[in-house]
């Protein structure tokens, strides 16, 4: 076993950030991922070609590796359970993952620990359908959902009805609507000594439930900074973690916050970092897992924005010149995945524009400027 290879869980662009920190901490990256063309394949140390939820593979990796972390949250725990029984190092740990792999038992972990989540209860009968008197709800997948898939805003109960008939009935988390003023992000690491750092709140723009632009900082109140603050810590210190999660926090108009989503990984919201901050959300991850002194990043600008560069066709361009156009823009760092096919909605790359302070108040302007040239 060599001390310095980190097994990933996962090989898509999260991990292909990380694997382009790794070799400047002297850590090698080893990734666990079922396609050759995943993003990360090409930057990693070795692959184990293989699903994610594979333990078999995953006992394969940590043969090669003295820890293993996740980019994708996509596991089998059992699977993996016998492997941490013959003390394979996860980090973060199974215990901290087990409550919040699940939709319903991540919300339901969230409230058995004090923190403010919106009003929720499992679908799993006809009665708990007709318990609903107040929509808009919110119906959303228990497991395997992401930007947006698996989530569904209903109006009615005959939508209702036909949404939840339509995924035969299984148990889903269905949820009270937010008519939120904010969508706002955080992202947390703690390491095995139990230190903790949090990163500057953010700011997240939905459409259609898929994240399109980040601006970093949150143009907040400061008590809602603090707030946020506090829910990070508490969170990763109740569960152990080693390692980073994002959280994703909605900001309603009588000003409370509701923790909408845990990610326990490196997060969309935090990609920002890899430019606007001294010690991107890939080296935080890798310096918590690796046993690397952290110490609490620095914004080295007044703020930023993070575009997403999202698949609007099915293609197998690349684009090289709307990225060209793109990248002449000052301050602006372009960062292409290189993934072989483009489907729409698909996370193809995305744009982090630095900001001075009297630029801050156009870092929606120049959201959109960037959307112009990418979605011409
Ligand atoms: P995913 O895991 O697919 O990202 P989320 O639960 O984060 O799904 O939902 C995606 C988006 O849908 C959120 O960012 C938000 O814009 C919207 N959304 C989700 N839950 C609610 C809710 N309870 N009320 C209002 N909007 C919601």
């Amino acid at each position: 076993m060599k001390s310095k290879q980190v097994g990933v869980i996962g090989g898509g662009q999260l991990a292909w950030m990380m694997a382009k920190i790794a070799p400047h901490l002297d850590l090698e990256l080893v990734v666990q991922t079922p396609q050759s063309d995943d993003p990360a394949v090409a930057l990693a140390k070795d692959v184990i070609l293989a699903a994610v939820d594979d333990g078999a593979a995953t006992n394969k990796l940590a043969n090669l590796c003295h820890w293993i972390t996740f980019e994708n949250e996509f596991i089998d725990l059992e699977a993996l359970q016998s492997l941490a029984k013959q003390r394979v190092c996860f980090r973060p740990s199974l215990d901290a993952l087990a409550p919040l792999l699940d939709k319903y038992e991540q919300r339901s972990y969230l409230k058995s620990i004090g923190l403010p989540v919106p009003k929720f209860t499992n679908l799993s009968a006809i009665a708990d359908l007709e318990a609903v008197t107040d929509f808009p709800v919110v119906l959303k997948a228990r497991r395997h959902g992401y930007d947006g898939q698996g989530t569904f805003i209903i109006k009615d109960r005959a939508e209702l009805t036909a949404t939840w008939n339509r995924f035969q009935c299984p148990p889903m988390l269905l949820e009270e609507f937010v008519p939120f003023t904010k969508e706002l992000a955080v992202m947390v690491a703690r390491n095995a000594a139990g230190e903790i750092i949090v990163y500057p709140v953010v700011e997240t723009h939905q459409e259609n439930q898929v994240c399109h632009w980040v601006i970093a900082p949150a143009a907040v109140a400061e008590r809602v900074t603090q707030e946020i603050n506090h829910i990070a810590r508490t969170l990763v210190d109740k569960l152990q973690v080693v390692g980073i999660f994002g959280i994703e926090l909605f900001l309603t108009d009588d000003a409370r916050i509701l923790v909408n989503e845990i990610a326990p990984r490196t997060h969309n919201s935090g990609h920002y970092t890899l430019d606007a901050c001294d010690i991107s959300q890939f080296e935080m991850q890798l310096r918590t897992v690796a046993d690397l002194p952290i110490k609490t990043p620095k914004l080295k600008t007044a703020g930023a924005v993070m575009v997403n560069l999202l698949g609007y066709e099915n293609s197998h361009r690349d684009y090289q010149s709307k990225r060209d156009r793109i990248a002449r823009l000052p301050h602006t760092f372009v960062h292409w995945y290189g993934k072989t096919e483009s489907r729409p909605g698909r996370k193809l790359g995305h744009v982090t524009v630095l900001l001075s302070a009297s630029e801050l108040s156009r870092a929606n302007a120049i959201a959109k400027d960037i959307e112009s040239i990418w979605y011409e």
